[in-house]
């Protein structure tokens, strides 16, 4: 432990950020420091290298070349697949369909099962404290199969009310679909929980796991969950890929959402059949590329070890809790029990646009917004927050000088 009382023997930041060459640039002549991990992490040089190697090497179409180059870039994009599955607990790699991201696999979840098991009359539940992309897919659905859609209150602190949940759950309820982390409070859900109230009354469970991959160890079979969605850019990994496990049972029973290339057995123009799972939920040409980034980002986690991350930012997030407990005029807004990486705040001097652009001038980054969390918001009565959010990368005197700006902003706003 250091005098932050940060777990520096845990991890060896400072080698950590030379993977990063990112980090290593000024911003108006400052160090940047980076504090804007829940929107997107920034990628070692594994990932820069697998990525160029690949396009400089290998790179060929996957799934229908026979020749040498077409068959071993699907070799690697199915290696991939396996390390995704191996890293949140999946028992098959067909288990794990990628899609662009989380938002694309919740439409794809929501669409999907929405069109086989939805009907007039159904219920679907969410919490007050999702992003809009676990918002809105499920407002459509509700919309289009006349079911609807039950909120779980949230307490003042950030956690989910149990008891209002479970008496929300009926033999109505389709699917209970809740973040692991929210993305603008930072409260670690009751997932495994969650999951089995959900199934005593028949209902299935879809994760948002955007803000969750990048922080804890995952077992999706222990967890039981039937669907779980991933982010790679959240994940130190390319954008434009990421993906959703779920359970082979209810891939097998679900109809493709888009449709084209590559999801079929067969097309004639009378009638088409369809691949089986995954390839039936990838129609078209994949991100290839972004694929085998994603490959080395999940290496580059296993090399470091999720345990390891998480005990890091854990004390991280504990260090930084307690400095902006003692500044004067700022709340924090979120206080589960159970926090990942982020602290929200809010000060009544300075509106975090004001904030963020305040600390960009110190060469810090963070967001100042909804974060995609209107309900959130509006729940805890503040127009917007200002969201520090950490990874393994960052360092307690980060957060000191986050701390010191943060406060000069509010002496200057005062
Ligand atoms: N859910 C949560 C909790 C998120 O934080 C985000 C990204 N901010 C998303 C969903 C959407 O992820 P993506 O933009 O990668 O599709």
């Amino acid at each position: 432990m250091s005098d932050t009382g940060v777990a520096g023997n845990v991890l060896d930041v400072e080698k950590i950020r030379k993977d990063f060459p990112i980090l290593s640039q000024s911003v108006r002549g400052k160090p940047l420091i980076y504090l804007d991990n829940a929107a997107t992490t920034h990628k070692p040089i594994s990932v820069i290298e697998r990525v160029r190697n690949f396009d400089a090497e290998k790179y060929g179409t996957v799934r229908r070349g026979t020749y040498k180059l077409s068959e071993h870039a699907t070799q690697l994009y199915e290696e991939v697949r396996q390390k995704v599955a191996d890293f949140m607990g999946a028992e098959k790699k067909g288990e794990i369909v990628f899609t662009s991201g989380t938002t694309q696999a919740i439409n794809l979840v929501a669409h999907s099962f929405g069109k086989r098991f939805v009907n007039e009359g159904d219920e679907i539940v969410i919490s007050n404290i999702e992003h809009h992309a676990n918002i809105v897919p499920w407002q459509v659905l509700c919309e289009e199969r006349g079911a609807k859609l039950k909120v779980i209150p949230v307490d003042d602190d950030g956690e989910l009310v149990m008891e209002e949940y479970e008496k929300l759950l009926s033999p109505k309820t389709r699917m209970v679909a809740v973040n692991h982390v929210s993305n603008a409070l930072g409260t670690i859900n009751p997932i495994k929980e969650i999951t089995q109230k959900a199934h005593a009354v028949g209902a299935r469970v879809l994760i948002d796991g955007a803000q969750s991959t990048p922080h804890i160890k995952l077992d999706v079979r222990d967890i039981d969950c039937d669907f779980y969605t991933f982010s790679g850019h959240k994940m130190y990994g390319p954008s434009g890929i990421g993906g959703v496990y779920g359970k082979m049972e209810l891939w097998e029973e679900m109809p493709p959402y888009v449709t084209g290339g590559d999801m079929i057995m067969q097309v004639t123009l009378e009638k088409t059949t369809y691949a089986k799972p995954p390839a039936r939920f990838e129609a078209g040409t994949p991100p290839i590329t972004q694929v085998m980034g994603l490959g080395a980002a999940i290496d580059y986690l296993n090399e470091i070890g999720m345990d390891k991350i998480a005990d890091y930012e854990n004390s991280l997030l504990e260090y930084g809790t307690r400095l902006f407990k003692e500044i004067e005029g700022v709340r924090i807004i979120g206080n589960a029990r159970r926090k990942a990486s982020i602290i929200s705040f809010f000060s009544d001097s300075a509106h975090p646009h004001d904030m963020v652009h305040f600390l960009d001038q110190d060469g810090i980054a963070c967001r100042g917004g909804h974060h995609c969390a209107q309900p959130t918001m509006i729940r805890y009565g503040v127009p917007a927050t200002t969201r520090a959010s950490m990874a393994f990368y960052n360092k307690p005197e980060e957060l000191d000088a986050l701390a010191e700006s943060v406060q000069k902003c509010i002496r200057i706003f005062s």
